[in-house]
């Protein structure tokens, strides 16, 4: 399974504000803004175009147009941080929206809400900022493959080796895009060195 790690200098300072715990909600969300932004780029470098002819004021010329829909699907609640680049991007995405919970007898993770627009033929785009366990990205990607997306592909901004397996293992087609690929995840699953619990981060909770 690919896995695409951001080479940027940018990338780079980003991550290393997003992971300072002085760094304050507003200044968080807009750099997880700026890094979902780099990794948008990064993941829609293939999508498919066609030839379009149009004139400029000077003379015509054939240009390429974007062909192949685009699906963003954010795994709730964090995921929802890194949607607003595709909308600034791209005027035609569709988002969908995946939650998942945590049952705490079984530790397994179920859907309590899934709603897919249409991914026949899409380029699907899976978002969730921390691939810790890999847990919720597996079941992410099986039910929008499910739902009929072909090579769906996982985006995150900080990922551990352990989440990487874990998806590897269940989904070893799939490629994953991060900003950072970090050391471990400590006893609480908590990924290090991190940056905490992105979802508190982002929205102040
Ligand atoms: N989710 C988070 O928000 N942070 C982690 O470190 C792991 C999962």
């Amino acid at each position: 399974m690919p896995l695409h790690l951001l080479h940027h200098p940018l990338a780079a300072h980003f991550v290393t504000h997003l992971r300072d715990k002085t760094t304050k909600p507003a200044t968080f969300r807009s750099l997880a803004y700026q890094l979902s932004l780099l990794l948008a780029i990064e993941a829609t470098r293939d999508l498919a175009t066609t030839a379009k002819a149009i004139a400029t004021p000077l003379e015509p010329v054939t240009g390429e147009v974007l062909t192949q829909p685009l699906v963003v699907v954010p795994i709730l609640r964090a995921g929802l941080g890194m949607v607003q680049p595709f909308l600034d991007l791209f005027p035609d995405v569709s988002v969908g929206y995946i939650g998942l919970e945590r049952d705490h007898a079984t530790a397994q993770a179920h859907s309590y809400y899934c709603k897919l627009p249409p991914l026949a033929g899409a380029r699907v785009i899976l978002v969730d900022p921390m691939l810790a366990t890999g847990g919720s990205a597996a079941q992410a990607l099986d039910l929008v493959l499910v739902a009929g997306a072909v090579a769906p592909r996982l985006l995150c901004i900080v990922a551990a080796p352990e989440g990487v397996a874990t998806v590897e293992r269940a989904h070893p087609s799939v490629s994953i895009y991060t900003a950072a690929l970090d050391r471990t995840l400590n006893d609480r699953k908590y990924i290090l060195p991190g940056l905490g619990d992105f979802g508190d981060r982002l929205y102040g909770t």
